[in-house]
């Protein structure tokens, strides 16, 4: 990465916090920081108005926003996000995982949105320079991460609500985050939700948009009302083909030992493509291990469970990476997914994988990018 402040023709303006913590305060936040609770001294930004582009890039101190009442997000949900994570590798560099694939699936979540595109370039230059002013907030304990949140907002002032806004704020925050399991590996017991839809045809389910997460809060609940930890979505149609699990892609293991061979649904539009999904469906086959992305109806998972063929099932994605799901249930009774424990398929893909984040392992593919 290159050190210069101007990209893609802006100039990055510097206003550094005389507010910043103390390497005493920032250790004791360090100590157990919980998931997205405690946030880094800067932010970043970058205004866009139409006609006019990208404009008033800048680093300046983490605090409030002050919007009109009337700000377009606040009311018609334009609002879109990322989320990936910057480590510690071994030789005290920053790295972080595929971040041009989040640059291309902000783009991807903001045309969908009718919300301009970010240049690439200057989605990983508000990482680089964030990670160059905060980078003593990523945590260097196993398991510990910097968790990066990139997000666009529309700020028109007005209700009109027949077109978009014309005019957007990108920002960028970090959270220093813990190990997403303490005390190790536990599996999931998951919900069937068949009174909810996350996503339509057509709709917006392939979009890292607020508006998703706003819409399901409430399966959520009745997930945990049911006794369970998470709640899987099934298609909209007819409920009866798996989606994904909250805010995390799925996946089965049929077989084991040799035999084993993983399965994922395919992106049929109303999925979020997630790029722990997509690193697995390379990483697998390199430990050979077949994946394929293919649908699996309810009725197969459980009958598949049942006779055994079924061992693992497990979601994936950036906040905790790999979980094992141990037990489903749904309106029509619930089945256990092999012995209910954390399977070797399971836990052999999670090491692989962290170990490539955290630069314990080969990075053979280049997913790497060091700031
Ligand atoms: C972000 C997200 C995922 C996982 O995507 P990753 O890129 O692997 O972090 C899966 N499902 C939903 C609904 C998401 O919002």
């Amino acid at each position: 990465m290159n050190n210069d402040t101007t990209t893609s023709g802006l100039t990055f303006d510097i206003q550094l916090s005389d507010r910043r913590k103390t390497p005493q305060e920032r250790e004791a936040l360090l100590e157990s920081p919980g998931f997205g609770k405690v946030f880094t001294d800067h932010m970043v930004s970058i205004h866009y108005t139409e006609g006019k582009g990208w404009h008033d890039a800048k680093l300046e101190p983490y605090g409030p926003l002050s919007l009109d009442p009337a700000t377009a997000a606040l009311h018609y949900a334009q609002e879109i996000f990322e989320g990936l994570k910057a480590y510690r590798h071994p030789d005290g560099s920053l790295a972080s995982f595929r971040p041009e694939s989040n640059a291309a699936r902000f783009n991807r979540s903001a045309a969908r949105m009718a919300m301009p595109e970010l240049p690439e370039e200057l989605f990983l230059k508000s990482i680089e320079l964030l990670l160059e002013h905060d980078g003593d907030w990523v945590p260097t304990k196993e398991d510990f991460s910097l968790y990066l949140r990139p997000f666009m907002v529309a700020t028109d002032v007005g209700l009109g609500v027949n077109h978009p806004s014309r005019s957007y704020v990108y920002l960028l925050i970090a959270s220093p985050v813990g190990s997403y399991f303490s005390g190790g590996v536990q599996p999931v017991t998951v919900w069937l939700s068949r009174d909810y839809t996350r996503a339509a045809p057509g709709g917006t389910g392939a979009a890292k948009f607020a508006g998703n997460y706003a819409a399901s809060f409430l399966a959520q609940a009745q997930a945990v009302e049911q006794g369970c930890d998470q709640v899987v979505w099934l298609d909209a149609r007819e409920h009866r083909w798996v989606e994904e699990m909250g805010g995390m892609n799925l996946w089965f293991v049929f077989g084991s030992g040799e035999n084993a061979r993983l399965r994922t649904p395919p992106l049929t539009g109303t999925l979020l493509p997630g790029i722990t999904r997509e690193s697995l469906l390379t990483l697998a086959p390199d430990l050979g291990i077949p994946a394929e992305e293919a649908p699996i109806s309810t009725d197969e998972w459980r009958e598949a469970a049942e006779s055994g063929e079924l061992t693992e099932v497990f979601a994936c994605g950036t906040a905790a990476v790999i979980t094992p799901v141990g037990r489903v249930k749904g309106d029509d009774g619930e089945f256990t997914v092999g012995d209910g424990t954390p399977g070797p398929v399971t836990m052999r893909l999670r090491e692989e994988l962290v170990g490539i984040q955290t630069g314990l392992r080969a990075d053979k593919h280049d997913w790497i990018t060091r700031f």
